[in-house]
């Protein structure tokens, strides 16, 4: 099952679309199967899931953290995690290179973008990512690399509400890369389309869906 819905949905993204498997509470034993069939990038929302995760699998998985992340639970996973999807302060900046710089490595981030309607405590406006970006403190950071920006759409099948909100992401990121990283080749990803919106997304010119139950089923 899972391998045949892997390929079916590499079969109808392009080859320039990171594909990231959200393998958030099921079980290491369908990862290893989703990993067998080739798949190696894979996200978690939970950082206890994700160590537990990490230390029995396969080494050359790239771990992609893609919930909430809190400031005090970083250095668990800076040793190992090749990207952290949702950042949205400059305090968790600095803890996720201050993290990075023990473990000598540079940890690639995404801006996360509030786009939805619903309220949530999470993601920046415009505003408040050119603020963070444009800070003395921001670059000085030298252990961590700004890589794109990501976003969720609202949860509703309202086709046209979620096409607008996944545009407006695409607008941020090209507004951050113009201003910020224009010169800056890894400055390119717009993570956004989960499997129930993910067609919308790739669109609207996603380079990276993150995709959970349409690969391992229903949570
Ligand atoms: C759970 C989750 C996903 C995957 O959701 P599906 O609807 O199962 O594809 C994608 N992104 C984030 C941030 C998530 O938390």
């Amino acid at each position: 099952m899972i391998a045949e819905a892997l390929n079916t949905i590499k079969a109808e993204i392009s080859d320039q679309v990171t594909l990231v498997a959200v393998s958030k509470t099921k079980p290491v034993e369908d990862i290893q199967t989703a990993y067998n069939a080739g798949q190696r990038i894979f996200g978690e929302n939970k950082v206890q899931e994700l160590t537990d995760k990490f230390d029995t699998l396969p080494k050359d998985i790239e771990w992609h953290f893609i919930g909430h992340l809190q400031s005090n639970k970083v250095k668990y996973i800076a040793p190992f995690v090749s990207m952290i999807h949702a950042v949205d302060s400059l305090k968790l900046l600095k803890e996720i290179n201050k993290q990075a710089k023990k473990s000598d490595r540079t940890i690639s981030c995404l801006l996360q973008f509030h786009i939805a309607e619903e309220d949530s405590k999470f993601g920046l406006n415009l505003e408040e990512a050119q603020l963070i970006l444009s800070s003395n403190e921001f670059v000085e950071l030298q252990n961590i690399s700004v890589v794109g920006v990501m976003g969720m759409a609202t949860f509703t099948d309202k086709e046209d509400q979620v096409r607008e909100e996944f545009r407006t992401l695409e607008n941020y990121f090209h507004v951050v890369k113009s201003h910020f990283f224009k010169y800056n080749e890894e400055f390119e990803h717009l993570s956004m389309g989960m499997s129930g919106d993910y067609k919308i997304a790739l669109e609207e010119g996603s380079t990276m869906v993150r995709l959970g139950s349409s690969i391992f089923g229903v949570r």
